[in-house]
């Protein structure tokens, strides 16, 4: 989930002339807390529907639309729908937007219509469920100014399809922690410049990828022009989506070690 740009300093932004950029889609979302319920129909039928619940994330693909499924500690399911459309209207801070009785109702006869009837009632027996508008940004030309450096989604806000945000950010600490340890503090534009020459390129393109993901998945034109659709796709094209996808899935090429001894990474 990208964060919005409030967290980029300003004076980066005016630097780089960089912007949240909506991705064209918001999630309808919601956790369904099914404690005490765990033999209902509803659970069964979905576990049935969605074998693999406890043991994975789901992704499922309809005409121009996306969810994701899956299980949390504590007899709960998250749940995510993707919806293609105009930018939602939103307060400035906030990437959740408040819905209406009748929005939510729109939602429900919706899911009907798209969704096996086990996960639309998922959907509509979900208590409360919102609205989050997806954004992210196009990587920032430079991850310093000066002694002010950019790390985590202040540095690459992203859509959430690559799920790697967390480690993104964590891997930007340990690089920068790194850094900082083989320059010290008296050369700390060495530190900052080695910084971002190792993570510029590969956040670069991780963020694009989850854009590029997130555009298949809801049947939007991708840069060669051409739509994804599940019906027809071809296996070469349904590999794109598969987790290892992500550029540089299996690691970064780095020429330090970044794992802190634990006593430095307490101190
Ligand atoms: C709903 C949701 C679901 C997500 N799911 C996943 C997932 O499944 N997998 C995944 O990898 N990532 C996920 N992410 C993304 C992940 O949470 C972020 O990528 C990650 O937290 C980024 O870490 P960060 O330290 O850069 O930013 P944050 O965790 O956002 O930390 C920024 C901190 O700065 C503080 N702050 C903001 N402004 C100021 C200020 N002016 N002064 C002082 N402090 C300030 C904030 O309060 C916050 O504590 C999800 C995000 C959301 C919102």
């Amino acid at each position: 989930m990208s964060v919005s740009a409030t967290l980029v300093p300003s004076t980066f932004i005016l630097h780089c002339s960089n912007h949240d950029r909506y991705s064209g889609y918001y999630a309808w979302r919601g956790i369904l807390d099914f404690s005490g319920k765990e033999n209902d129909d509803i659970i069964l039928g979905i576990r049935q529907s969605y074998p693999d619940l406890a043991d994975c994330l789901y992704f499922d693909l309809a005409l121009a639309t996306h969810c994701v499924l899956y299980e949390l500690k504590g007899h709960r399911l998250n749940w995510l729908w993707y919806i293609n459309g105009p930018e939602p209207e939103r307060k400035e801070s906030s990437l959740t937007v408040k819905v209406s009785d009748s929005m939510i109702e729109t939602m429900h006869e919706e899911a009907d219509k798209v969704w096996v009837p086990e996960l639309a009632r998922v959907m509509k027996e979900t208590k409360e469920p919102f609205i989050n508008i997806i954004y992210d940004s196009d990587p920032l030309p430079k991850l310093f100014r000066d002694n002010v450096v950019l790390v985590g989604d202040a540095a690459h806000p992203t859509t959430p399809h690559g799920l790697r945000s967390t480690n993104m950010s964590i891997q930007d600490a340990a690089v920068l922690g790194c850094c900082l340890k083989k320059w010290g503090l008296e050369n700390l534009s060495s530190a900052l410049e080695e910084y971002q020459s190792i993570r510029l390129p590969v956040i670069s393109k991780q963020v694009l990828h989850a854009r590029k993901l997130g555009r298949i998945k809801q049947g939007l034109a991708l840069n060669c022009g051409r739509t994804f659709d599940p019906t027809t796709a071809r296996q070469e094209e349904c590999l794109q989506l598969q987790q290892r996808s992500m550029p540089y899935f299996e690691g970064v090429p780095i020429t330090f070690d970044i794992t802190l001894p634990s006593e430095q990474i307490g101190s």
